[in-house]
């Protein structure tokens, strides 16, 4: 049994699909603390049984976090000691958990790490696109136009860029990607990551969305797109440009405004502000 502190949230990462990938500091701490707030409450009592735990559950959810956060803390405040857990992966990333934790740390009361699996990390490692920076967009909006319109603010953007998709809108999203970042885009698809069925497609969106249009198997299970950013450092300059003139002409004469993006970014003026 691992040694934990008492009055202490523990933060802790399960598997995203193999179950190996529990580790053995996450399994202690799932196995000594007095409660585990997960998200799904049957969904962790399957995996804590595959572990052979028994650790009573309480659910915390995007709809109830506000008011259990208040009671844990107050258990934690009693000297219990807590576990949070999503149903896969790293708390908080695209899952609930962020206002349990502020509440807890607002309280002054300690929380620690448990690290482990996270689809983005794992299908970023396996990508081969760079990754010393990076921007985590986890899932897309479900509307088309707002998914479109995401994109389009994206397509300039030269940071690596790392996508959440389910199987029923991935065909859909693949079609938008394409349109807002070009057929030749180099990226790579990561599907069931770490499961039976695991598959990375590549080297281009094209590629990828023909591979997916051709194969029904390749639809299902969960994905993870990892896009290379724009190579195009003049698209950038604009993108950025146009970016501050929006916001620098809510204060400022659109002339100056104008002048002050095209310093900043690179960005030529008249591409940004017809007028004189
Ligand atoms: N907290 C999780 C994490 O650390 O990655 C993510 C939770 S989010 C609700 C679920 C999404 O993560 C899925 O729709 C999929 O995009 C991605 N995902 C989770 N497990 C995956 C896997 N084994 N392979 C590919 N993508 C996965």
């Amino acid at each position: 049994m691992s040694e934990i502190a008492r009055g202490t949230l523990y933060v802790v990462a399960t598997p995203i699909g193999n179950l190996d990938d529990l580790t053995p500091r996450a399994r202690g701490v799932l196995a000594a603390v007095d409660a585990i707030a997960a998200e799904d409450t049957r969904n962790t009592a399957v995996l804590l049984s595959q572990f052979g735990l028994r650790t009573p559950l309480v659910a915390v959810h995007d709809h109830n976090e506000g008011g259990v956060a208040a009671r844990l803390v107050e258990r934690l405040r009693g000297g219990e000691a807590l576990a949070l857990v999503s149903d896969a992966g790293t708390p908080l990333v695209s899952d609930p958990g962020y206002r349990l934790v502020r509440a807890v740390r607002e309280a002054g009361l300690p929380v620690v790490p448990v690290p482990g699996a996270c689809a983005a990390i794992t299908a970023l490692s396996v990508a081969g696109i760079p990754s010393d920076r990076f921007c985590f967009e986890g899932f897309l909006p479900a509307k088309a136009g707002a998914r479109r319109e995401r994109l389009a603010t994206l397509a300039a953007e030269p940071r690596t860029l790392v996508f959440y998709e389910s199987a029923h809108r991935i065909e859909a999203m693949l079609v938008d990607a394409i349109a807002a970042f070009g057929t030749g885009r180099e990226a790579m698809l990561g599907r069931e990551l770490t499961k039976r069925f695991e598959t990375l497609l590549g080297p281009t969106l094209g590629a990828i969305a023909a591979a997916v249009a051709a194969d029904a198997n390749q639809r299902k299970g969960e994905f993870v797109l990892v896009v290379r950013g724009s190579e195009d450092d003049e698209a950038a300059q604009l993108a950025e440009g146009r970016r501050l003139y929006a916001a620098l002409s809510a204060h400022l004469k659109p002339s100056v405004a104008a002048k002050l993006a095209a310093e900043l970014s690179g960005a030529p003026r008249k591409a940004l502000y017809g007028g004189e």
